[in-house]
């Protein structure tokens, strides 16, 4: 069967109700049906649940149809994406070990490796996203026990190629563990390209319509069993709720990507032409610097398009003004198109060389493209692009 039907059809066991539509299993625990059955559940001879900090139906649902989707053996959910990312680490690197990071990281798992793995003596070193093999080469050093990386990236879109990743590997022998949320399993399936570990936020495109956090780890049984062990004794679980809407909307992710991408694209298309828009990046557009990468590694563009204006904050805010469509928020992965300026939101903590490094620029706006009709999209962005230049102009004249 496809993977289209089977994120459809992937359920959990029906009751004596033979409800049509998984049921809900808000519990916190699970009752033995005898001493014998508790005792066997404890020692792992019969596997079953015991308490929702360890497992549960409607989280156990999410993990399996997100292992199929990822081609993955194993997983494990958790209650945010970046309690997934802090587990993958902690559950593996040890006092000593060293992290190769790609510089272009989502904030939080900047925060972790510089603020929290530092403080237990695990050392990184940052490389660039589109560094050559020699480059990420000279990162790794005997103790480099990870490499961890988002591929695209946010908000710059650059890709990392795994494939050259992947034979480092075979060579140095680190964990290659990959956070895959812009992606999503649909797009790209790291595993297949030799990554151990994917990594999602499932708060963003998995949910797809903004209502619950969630996070997963994938990759094989091995690599999950010592992340499961630290998930189930220091308890970041995902709840049974958000696992329950979670695993619904992997029902529609395969529909709502192939629509996501439609609308980028050509939303991408529509301003990389407009002369009062500076640059446009979307990794299937002919003109992003890594487009044949993106072309052999990703089935489709994906939902984030970035954009650079000229005229600084006073131009952003001009736009921002003009727009009548898309919503504010610091958030992405949403059916509502949502625009955000990272110089001054997500990525406003970074130092000057740090925003320098990743071309976050005063003038940069990322844009998650959402489900709407994509005509009212292009017509919306393209008359606040031009109205948004002509209030810059006429302040400065
Ligand atoms: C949002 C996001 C995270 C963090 O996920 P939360 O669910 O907010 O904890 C991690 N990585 C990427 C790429 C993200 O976009």
């Amino acid at each position: 069967m496809k993977k289209q039907t089977k994120a459809i059809r992937t359920q959990a066991q029906k009751s004596q109700n033979r409800e049509h539509s998984v049921p809900l299993y808000l519990t916190s625990s699970f009752a033995f049906e005898s001493a014998e059955q508790g005792k066997a559940l404890f020692e792992e001879t019969e596997e079953g649940n015991i308490y929702s900090r360890f497992s549960n139906p409607n989280v156990t649902e999410f993990v399996d149809k997100v292992c199929m989707l990822e081609n993955a053996e194993d997983g494990i959910a958790t209650g945010t994406g970046m309690a997934a990312v802090f587990a993958s680490m902690a559950g593996l690197l040890k006092s000593g070990d060293h992290l190769v990071a790609c510089r272009a990281l989502f904030g939080s798992a900047h925060q972790i490796i510089t603020q929290i793995l530092s403080k237990w003596g695990i050392t990184h070193t940052y490389v660039d996203a589109t560094a050559s093999e020699a480059e990420w080469e000279a990162a790794m050093q005997p103790n480099t026990r990870m490499v961890y990386l988002e591929t695209p990236s946010n908000p710059g879109l650059e890709l990392v190629d795994l494939e050259m990743l992947s034979r480092l590997k075979k060579k140095y022998g680190f964990i290659l563990n990959v956070d895959n949320c812009f992606a999503t399993p649909i797009l790209q399936t790291p595993i297949d390209f030799g990554a151990d570990l994917s990594i999602h936020s499932a708060t963003k495109f998995m949910d797809g319509q903004g209502r619950v956090l969630g996070g997963i780890v994938v990759g094989s049984k091995e690599l999950i069993q010592p992340i499961r062990f630290f998930a189930r004794h220091t308890g970041p679980s995902l709840s049974p709720f958000n696992a329950w809407i979670l695993s619904k909307s992997l029902e529609t992710l395969d529909l709502r990507m192939e629509r996501h991408c439609r609308n980028a694209l050509q939303l991408a298309e529509a301003l990389d032409t407009h002369a009062e828009v500076e640059r446009v990046l979307y990794p299937f557009l002919p003109s992003h610097p890594q487009y044949d990468l993106a072309k052999r590694q990703m089935s489709a563009g994906g939902a984030i398009v970035t954009i650079e204006l000229e005229g600084g904050f006073e131009r952003v805010k001009a736009f921002f003004d003009a727009l009548t469509i898309p919503t504010l928020s610091s958030n992405l992965g949403d059916s509502r198109t949502i625009v955000t300026n990272p110089n001054t939101t997500t990525h406003a903590k970074l130092k000057p060389d740090e925003k320098a490094a990743l071309g976050i620029t005063p003038g940069l706006i990322r844009i998650s493209v959402g489900l709407e009709a994509i005509e009212d999209l292009i017509e919306d962005f393209t008359q606040a692009v031009e109205k948004s230049a002509e209030v810059v102009k006429e302040k400065v004249a």
